[in-house]
């Protein structure tokens, strides 16, 4: 079947459930970076539920399209010449259970010092979880380090976000997957996961698309834990280029060191290429000044890996994933 023929198929069938769907769709809207092409067709399931139903879809179909599964697209580079295939946008399936407010008697529950499950659909906003969790009406304690991290929960056991010494791997206690290779759920222990830094067993397979993650928070002093939360986003604010689109930091951390101080070191902080330039306030960082391509990244990307490892004999490795254009049989590629 001709390309545009499947893609008018899952158009039909999205639409004929409800879900919202759209053409040639610019991903520059979407990406942290701002950066990437139109992608063939864009689809926003708005529940665990009408995820699964789209993945079906696509399961469904003979002849496959490329398929692409993205949250907040805050730690991805999307190509320039955009993404021939669906992409599934998480964002509207955002559900969050609070095991407390299942609890029979709330008042009891919340004084016997006992851990809190907190289910979440995989597009739930990590932050907005980790504000409503410091706010005095909850008072749990776990996630003070994701304020800030612009991505969703699903995002973010993919790729075990952490920060301030703190990570996912330390809240998550499990996660479900719908694997597109068979159609199975399948529900995966914190063990199983294989956390550890910026890696989860997710990234070896992205067939598994991710439905929900639990976490376990514990309860504490609700204004510790806000204090704690608010000292996190202004240290991010004081240090990170906040004001320019970006997708966090571009390298994984060297053990015993830091990526921006080794960049820095080797005289690049705010070199650039178009308009993608490495950010004079944390040279970890790689900032879109204006127009930056995702062609401006990868080569500023290669400059700074390739002068790093002929100073310091030392590879930096990419935190951020490289999406293909969908005519690479391999989801992400390497930079
Ligand atoms: C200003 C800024 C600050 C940041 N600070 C931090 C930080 O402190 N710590 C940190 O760890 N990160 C940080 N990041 C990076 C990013 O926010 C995190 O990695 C976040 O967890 C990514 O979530 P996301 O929803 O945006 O994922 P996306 O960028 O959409 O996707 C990331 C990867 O996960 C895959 N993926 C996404 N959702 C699913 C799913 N449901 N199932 C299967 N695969 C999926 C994608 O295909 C892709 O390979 C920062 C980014 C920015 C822009």
């Amino acid at each position: 079947m001709p390309f545009e023929d499947q893609l008018q198929d899952l158009y039909n069938a999205f639409r004929g459930s409800g879900i919202e769907c759209k053409f040639n769709h610019p991903m520059a809207d979407h990406t942290s970076f701002r950066i990437g092409g139109q992608a063939a067709l864009c689809v926003w399931p708005a529940s665990r539920a009408q995820l699964i139903q789209v993945l079906t879809f696509w399961r469904d179909m003979g002849q496959k399209c490329p398929i692409c599964v993205l949250g907040k697209a805050s730690n991805v580079l999307f190509p320039d010449n955009g993404y021939r295939g669906l992409v599934v946008l998480t964002t509207r399936a955002k559900r969050v259970v609070f095991e407390e407010d299942e609890a029979p008697d709330k008042e009891e529950f919340r004084n016997s010092h006992v851990f809190c499950q907190v289910y979440a659909e995989c597009g739930a906003s990590l932050s907005g979880l980790a504000w409503t969790c410091q706010d005095a009406s909850r008072g749990l304690s776990g996630l003070e380090f994701a304020y800030g991290i612009p991505g969703t929960v699903g995002g973010a056991t993919v790729m075990n976000a952490g920060a301030f010494g703190s990570e996912m791997e330390r809240i998550l206690v499990s996660s479900e997957y719908y694997d597109l290779s068979n159609g199975r759920v399948v529900r995966l222990t914190d063990r199983e996961m294989e956390l550890s830094y910026r890696h989860s067993v997710y990234l070896e397979h992205p067939e598994w698309i991710v439905l929900s993650s639990v976490m376990t928070l514990s309860y504490g002093y609700a204004p510790d834990i806000s204090a704690a939360t608010k000292a996190n986003m202004d240290s991010r604010s004081s240090k990170q280029p906040l004001n320019y689109p970006s997708a966090g930091s571009v390298f994984k951390r060297p053990v015993n060191d830091y990526a921006g101080r080794m960049v820095e070191n080797v005289g690049l902080k705010g070199v650039s290429v178009g308009g993608a330039q490495v950010s004079e306030k944390h040279a970890g960082f790689i900032v879109n000044t204006g127009g930056a391509t995702a062609a401006d990244v990868i080569a500023l990307v290669r400059l700074v890996r390739a002068e790093v490892e002929r100073v310091y004999h030392y590879r930096l490795e990419c935190e951020i994933r490289l999406i293909s254009d969908g005519l690479d049989p391999n989801q992400d590629t390497e930079w």
